[in-house]
């Protein structure tokens, strides 16, 4: 962890930690530690958030809580550690099949040596029956040290572009991991601030528009006062497989926030945007949500959306900035409905 604390600082937050794994009877393990230390330094929102998630539930704080929080939001380093380990592999694979290439460049100059000396002993003199036997034999040993070489170089390199592949593989779901939200599996924030970029560069270059959607669950805090924060996880994923079910084809969908969901809808204009909101809030409004452990039926939830129109060569932040606007003016006007910003210069809402 890097923490720029002074001594008086990180001692403080180092108690805190300590007093407060000891009064939720946590076990004293690093990771707690860090944990509780992070969540009083108040340098990471997601730590915060999460903590104060389970504390509003007025739900005990158990080691499996911890390591859960401190497993999604503090353990971004088995990430980088993953990404280390295989780089170390291509280099030490690289390595052995540079060896191994070097050793029968080796073998090989050393067996045209050998057929020259051979040649040579064949073409200066006659020679009898017995020095004939011993000079082909020579050359028969040669050849199949030659060959085994060859053999043992090609199971080597089958082997190393083995290990490459897996690597790649490997590579490629760390990759995928860090883009994607594990509660939901929708893109995650990063994800989503990268192709909002690329929909973005792309819209410029080709003169097309996009449309941004901002969705928020209403009254999602007193859903998970009342059920609980499990129960409000199994919403939000209800919510995610709600909404990636109702956008197709290019469509962006992503967990921008913790009850917070953006879609990016390319060559798309307001209206259609407005109406692709519409269409997702009518389908999360239409579920029931059910607790999956009890079987109860816990009624519906309802969200409220906001949607912009991207200007050519806008900045990105005012384009969020709107449709989080118009997000709040459906909030305002009583939720469960999707708002259109309109754009800057004009009045009213075309969607
Ligand atoms: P509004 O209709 O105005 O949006 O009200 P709200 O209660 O939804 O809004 P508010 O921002 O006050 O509360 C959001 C709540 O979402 C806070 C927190 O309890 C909950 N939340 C955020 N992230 C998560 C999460 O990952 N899991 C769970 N279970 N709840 C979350
Ligand atoms: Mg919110
Ligand atoms: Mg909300």
């Amino acid at each position: 962890m890097h923490h720029t604390h002074t001594f008086e600082k990180a001692n403080a937050l180092a108690s805190l930690a300590l007093e407060r794994i000891h009064a939720e009877k946590l076990l004293p393990t690093p990771e707690n530690f860090e944990l509780w230390y992070v969540y009083y330094s108040e340098e990471n929102q997601d730590v915060r958030r999460a903590v104060d998630i389970l504390l509003e539930a007025g739900e005990r704080i158990t080691d499996e809580h911890c390591y859960e929080i401190h497993n999604q939001f503090l353990a971004d380093n088995t990430e980088n550690e993953r990404v280390r380990q295989a780089g170390d592999k291509i280099q030490s694979t690289i390595k052995d099949v540079k060896g191994i290439v070097s050793n029968v460049k080796k073998a090989t100059t050393q067996y045209s040596a050998r057929l020259n000396d051979i040649a040579e002993r064949l073409g200066d003199h006659e020679v009898d029956k017995a020095e004939m036997q011993a000079v082909l034999h020579d050359v028969v040993s040669n050849t199949k040290d030659m060959i085994r070489q060859n053999e043992l170089l090609e199971e080597k390199l089958s082997q190393s572009s083995q290990v490459m592949l897996e690597l790649q593989r490997d590579l490629e779901m760390v990759r995928k991991e860090a883009l994607t939200d594990s509660l939901t599996a929708l893109s995650n924030r990063k994800a989503f601030d990268a192709e909002l970029s690329r929909i973005a560069r792309e819209a410029d270059e080709t003169g097309q528009t996009f449309t941004l959607i901002l969705l928020d669950i209403d009254h999602f805090k007193s859903f998970n006062d009342n059920f609980g924060h499990q129960v409000g996880d199994q919403v939000l994923r209800l919510v995610a497989r709600t909404l990636t079910e109702g956008v197709k084809g290019r469509d962006v969908a992503a967990r921008f926030g913790g009850e917070e969901f953006a879609i990016i809808l390319p060559e798309t204009n307001l209206q259609g945007g407005a109406k692709v909101g519409d269409a997702l809030r009518k389908a999360v409004a239409g579920k029931e949500v059910v607790n999956r452990n009890t079987g109860d039926k816990l009624g519906r939830i309802t969200m409220s959306g906001g949607v912009a129109q991207y200007l050519p060569q806008e900045n990105l932040d005012d384009l969020v900035a709107r449709a989080d606007a118009a997000l709040y003016t459906a909030k305002h006007n009583g939720r469960n409905q999707i708002s259109a910003a309109p754009a800057p210069g004009q009045k009213k809402a075309a969607g």
